[in-house]
């Protein structure tokens, strides 16, 4: 699909509001911000990009990635400086490329996959949590029902929690994605304008769209 992601935490600072802020760049380049304590802030770099440097840089090491990402948004704009920086001395950093990972069959003989290793979803389609959390319930639940026979349970566990996992994983189209990603200052700007005019669909959302560059 050609999206990456990288995310950490910087300092929060005043003008941080509680609303996520998501900023457009020229290139395919998007920069989030959402604050979710009173000290830190949350960015996210996102790029769409299809060359093979991009998939791999993903498994380098963590000083080769933040190079990667400072030098792909070098030229962004907005508040691009001062993620960046704060990139250096994160505690928590993390660089992928989106994607979306559909098991078969979560459970073998006693062992039983759970969560976002049963059905990570994406972070397009949110629903992560509580994805988890309902399938941690299902499968109390199930096993609570029939204590005796654990085969019977986790197969009752996939049969419930399947269509509503199909659900969530289906949210996210790649095409609509790449829509959210545009290459251009023209693209930008219709996206924005289809966007307030409320007709794309929840994912992916601008919060409040800046356009610089
Ligand atoms: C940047 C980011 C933003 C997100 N934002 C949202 C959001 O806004 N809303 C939302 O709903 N979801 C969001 N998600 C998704 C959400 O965080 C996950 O779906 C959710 O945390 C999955 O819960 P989990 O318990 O399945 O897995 P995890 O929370 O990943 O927990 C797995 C735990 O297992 C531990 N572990 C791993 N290997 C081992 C091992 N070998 N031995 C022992 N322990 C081990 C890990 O350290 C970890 O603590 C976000 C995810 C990311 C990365």
């Amino acid at each position: 699909m050609g999206i990456h992601m990288a995310y950490w935490f910087v300092p929060r600072i005043a003008s941080d509001t509680n609303i996520r802020d998501t900023y457009m760049a020229p290139g395919g380049r998007q920069i989030m911000r959402r604050s979710h304590n009173a000290t830190e802030t949350q960015a996210y770099f996102v790029m769409r990009e299809d060359s093979a440097e991009a998939s791999a840089i993903h498994r380098a090491p963590r000083g080769e990635q933040q190079r990667f990402w400072a030098e792909r948004f070098s030229d962004a704009g907005w508040q691009t400086e001062r993620f960046v920086e704060g990139m250096k001395d994160s505690p928590f950093f993390y660089s992928q490329e989106v994607a979306q990972v559909r098991i078969g069959n979560w459970s073998t003989g006693r062992v039983v996959l759970a969560g976002d290793a049963a059905h990570c979803a994406s972070p397009y389609s949110g629903m992560g949590i509580s994805g988890g959390l309902v399938g941690a319930y299902v499968l109390a639940w199930e096993i609570n029902r029939s204590p005796d026979d654990l085969t019977a349970a986790l197969a009752n566990y996939e049969r419930v929690l399947r269509p509503f996992v199909d659900e969530i994983q289906g949210k996210v189209n790649p095409k609509i994605l790449r829509v959210g990603v545009p290459l251009n200052r023209h693209a930008i700007t219709a996206f924005q304008n289809v966007t307030a005019a409320g007709l794309l669909p929840a994912h992916p959302r601008p919060g409040r769209p800046h356009v610089e560059g």
